[in-house]
């Protein structure tokens, strides 16, 4: 049998007709970039996620860009993000000039807590919690700090589509939400696109200035702006997948249920789930001290698996100008070292995952 680390033909076959149907309806409109699509899309996804405003915007980093810009956090200001996430969490941070504080991650792979209030300083502005791997952080205590030090809260959600901590959804919790819908994402596009949610009034317009060259009215431009418009295809395309999305989120479940009840080999560290929390299992990820072994293991049985990620941020070589070395993060480097994601994609099936199982529990 081969198990690909992830595929995305079997969800595009699972609503195949729904999918054609909105992409001909578009193709067949003349109106192509920022429209009716882009704005039932953003309406739809904003009472998906129980807030008031979703902007539409050309990517995920653009989200996390746009937002650290509408709240003027620049040169000077620190934003205070976990060490162990994907590098573009950083890079949002890093665009206008801000510096990142890494604060290290607890046993669920999120930004700890507890970690946080010894890294604030007067330069403070924002934290930026990741839910990674699609496990939901610990938005109340994360809250409680960023209230008692009057920090915005930009949380990354590109992971975390309809996750929720106590009934809430993910990207509610803090002053400005930030989604990708690149393919890959639970709610993926067929392309890149991405958005904000917020309940100000004052950030969504923000940002809707922001992503079109600074103008609402043709010609007429506020702000000095970007171009971060959302495509009326991948609009269409992305009110297609939502409206099945609690049903695909729901097969995750199943899928991660299966690999945490069928994987017995004791040298494999199974994700844990924090209390109160409902996680969209965005990866599935185990951790093993001989993982690179484990890896060539499974690769030899014709099973595919990703690294998310190899290299934590502060070691990346793009950003040596902040002058981390080895050692800094120690808890975000063992997590490099030892974390593996599973296949878990849309469509995977109970045998592949099965066969998946027994490949890992046959690793010495
Ligand atoms: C994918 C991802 C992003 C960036 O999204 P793009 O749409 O690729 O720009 C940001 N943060 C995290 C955690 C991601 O996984």
């Amino acid at each position: 049998m081969k198990v690909p680390a992830n595929t995305l033909s079997p969800q595009f076959e699972l609503f195949r007709e729904e999918y054609l149907e909105a992409a001909g309806r578009v193709l067949r409109s003349g109106w192509y970039v920022l429209g009716e699509e882009v704005e039932a899309f953003e309406e739809e996804f904003a009472r998906f996620t129980g807030c008031r405003h979703c902007v539409g915007l050309a990517s995920g980093l653009d989200a996390l860009v746009l937002s650290v810009r509408a709240l003027d956090i620049g040169p000077g200001d620190e934003v205070i993000v976990p060490s162990n996430t994907y590098i573009a969490s950083v890079l949002g941070i890093t665009e206008r000039g801000a510096t990142p504080v890494f604060v290290e991650p607890d046993e669920f792979y999120n930004l700890d807590p507890l970690r946080i209030e010894p890294a604030i300083t007067k330069r403070t502005r924002a934290i930026m919690p990741v839910h990674l791997y699609g496990q939901p952080c610990d938005m109340p205590s994360i809250r409680t700090v960023a209230e008692k030090y009057k920090l915005f809260v930009i949380e990354d959600c590109a992971q975390s589509h309809g996750a929720s901590v106590s009934g809430r959804m993910t990207g509610s919790w803090g002053t400005i939400g930030c989604f990708s819908f690149f393919p890959t994402k639970n709610l993926g596009a067929f392309g890149d696109a991405g958005a904000v949610v917020t309940d100000s009034d004052e950030i969504a317009q923000r940002i809707r200035l922001l992503r079109n060259y600074g103008s609402i009215q043709k010609y007429v431009h506020e702000i000095e702006g970007v171009n971060s418009r959302l495509d009326e295809l991948q609009a269409a395309l992305l009110r297609v997948k939502l409206r099945h999305l609690p049903q695909l989120l729901r097969g995750r479940q199943r899928v991660a249920d299966r690999y945490r009840s069928a994987i017995t080999n004791p040298s494999i560290g199974l994700p844990r789930v924090r209390d109160d929390v409902e996680p969209v299992w965005h990866q599935f990820v185990v951790a093993s001290d001989k993982r690179d072994a484990l890896q060539r293991h499974l690769k030899d049985a014709g099973i595919g698996t990703l690294i998310h990620y190899p290299i934590p941020p502060h070691l990346s070589r793009a950003y040596s100008r902040l002058g981390f070395g080895k050692g800094d993060f120690p808890i975000a480097e063992r997590c490099a070292d030892t974390v593996l994601s599973l296949p878990v994609y849309d469509g995977i099936s109970p045998a592949e995952i099965d066969y998946v199982c027994a490949a890992i529990d046959d690793f010495a």
